[in-house]
């Protein structure tokens, strides 16, 4: 039976880290802010916020900004995302960001974080079971 890791000192740099981002979440539609960041392999911690846009379909969620901030940034190997939004019952990442998560950290721990302090653990394989993996077989013959 797997045990869930332990909330540790630099889960809470990541949460500041991720309020910091989610201050500057452009939501104007919505009002919905939500702050993410990442930890790297190297132990960096890169963060991101959602940006929503007129058209509603070009939004994008704080995890997917984190990601492209991370990968820009030259790390492609993540093992943990801290998210947080002022709700009392945390967020969990939309599909499209399981997704996206999943590309760059298959074992990765996503805590979400509510306004009230409320933590909620997953690993990403549980939040999207069966995640798409792209291998030549997969495509068509
Ligand atoms: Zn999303």
């Amino acid at each position: 039976m797997n045990q869930n890791p332990k909330w540790a000192g630099v889960h809470d740099l990541m949460a500041e880290a991720a309020w910091r981002a989610r201050a500057n979440a452009w939501a104007p539609y919505s009002g919905f802010k939500v702050g993410c960041a990442l930890l790297t392999s190297d132990g960096s911690i890169i963060a991101g916020c959602n940006v929503e846009n007129a058209s509603y379909g070009l939004t994008q969620c704080a995890e997917r900004c984190a990601v492209c901030a991370a990968v820009a940034n030259g790390h492609h190997a993540l093992t943990d995302a801290v998210v947080v939004t002022d709700q009392l019952d945390p967020a969990p990442p939309c599909g499209a960001c399981r997704q996206v998560l999943f590309e760059f950290g298959a074992n990765m721990n996503v805590w979400l974080l509510g306004s009230n302090g409320v933590k909620k653990y997953h690993r990403i394989a549980d939040l999207l079971p069966h995640a798409f993996k792209f291998t030549p077989n997969n495509g068509p013959h």
